[in-house]
């Protein structure tokens, strides 16, 4: 297998491999061609932005990666941390399996609202304890003990025992990410995760993706609405435009005159917003 095209590989990925790999891949809802004949590889151990206007087909991309979205018929295929996740249209039938080692996060958190963040966190144990133990909340200590240093990892543990309503965006965002970390995911996928937060709150979510990526090797995978984050947190972007990569490379490469082409007119409205990371 050849090298990821670009960016260096974190401490603990391993050099070489290829985490996402997507060929070929054409995606149509109805009428619309949401992606269109994408070519993409991801090395294991990269931190990787997917930047582009809304409808460019982010969202779709991520989601294809792990077989949340099934791609068209015809030449196109995904392999996920060396295994098939769909080609020719068709799931692979371990699909599933693989889906617990790729952590997805929505723009939305998507924590039960009712139940506490370490009972969240732990639903990552579920698939291994079962559910009646989880139901009942009788975890092994190693699982236990799993959930409170994933919560430590990204700085919420002394909101453990809190419902996960009552807590901000961003302290439900890194529970989010902390349940992939207690799935055992080596990959996380995060679809807009910072979308919903302020510029504070998206630092530091931005800030425990980093981190993951670069101490422990996790291969993170992170579409953002303003490419500012790119910049500042991911060593490379990827960009979509209509359904197209138009963009893959360094982000500190992404010139204003490239952001123009690549947005149009939402660039201009994107900087008025004022939210630099
Ligand atoms: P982005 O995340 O970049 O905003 P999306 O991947 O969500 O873009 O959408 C790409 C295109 O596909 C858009 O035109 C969108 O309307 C369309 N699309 C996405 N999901 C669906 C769906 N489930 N049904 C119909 N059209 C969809
Ligand atoms: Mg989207």
């Amino acid at each position: 297998m050849s090298a990821p095209m670009s960016a260096p590989m974190s401490a603990s990925g391993k050099a070489g491999e290829i985490a996402f790999h997507a060929k070929s891949v054409s995606k149509t809802f109805g009428a619309r061609l949401a992606l269109n004949d994408v070519d993409l590889q991801i090395g294991s151990g990269e931190m990787v932005a997917l930047i582009g206007p809304s409808g460019s087909g982010k969202s779709t991309l991520l989601r294809t990666l792990t077989g949340l979205t099934r791609i068209d018929g015809g030449p196109g295929r995904i392999e996920a941390l060396g295994h098939t996740v769909q080609a020719g249209g068709k799931l692979d039938e371990h699909v599933r399996g693989l889906r617990a080692r790729v952590g997805f996060i929505f723009q939305q958190f998507n924590l039960v609202p009712r139940l506490s963040l370490y009972s969240n966190v732990m639903i990552g144990a579920l698939p291994r304890v079962g559910l009646l133990a989880g139901l009942v909340g009788r975890w092994p200590k190693a699982e236990s003990e799993r959930g409170m240093a994933a919560l430590v990892r990204v700085g919420v543990a002394d909101y453990a025992g809190q419902r996960a309503n009552t807590l901000s965006g961003g302290q439900q965002q890194r529970g989010a990410i902390a349940r992939t970390l207690v799935q055992g995911a080596e990959a996380i996928l995060a679809d807009e995760p910072v979308a919903s937060l302020d510029p504070v709150a998206a630092r530091k979510v931005m800030g425990v993706l980093q981190a993951l990526n670069r101490n422990d090797g996790l291969t993170v995978v992170v579409t953002l609405h303003h490419v500012e984050y790119a910049m500042r947190y991911c060593p490379r972007t990827v960009a979509l435009k209509d359904g197209k990569v138009v963009y893959d490379g360094p982000s500190a490469g992404l010139t204003r005159p490239m952001l123009v082409d690549i947005y149009g007119p939402e660039f201009e409205d994107m900087l008025s917003e004022g939210t630099a990371p």
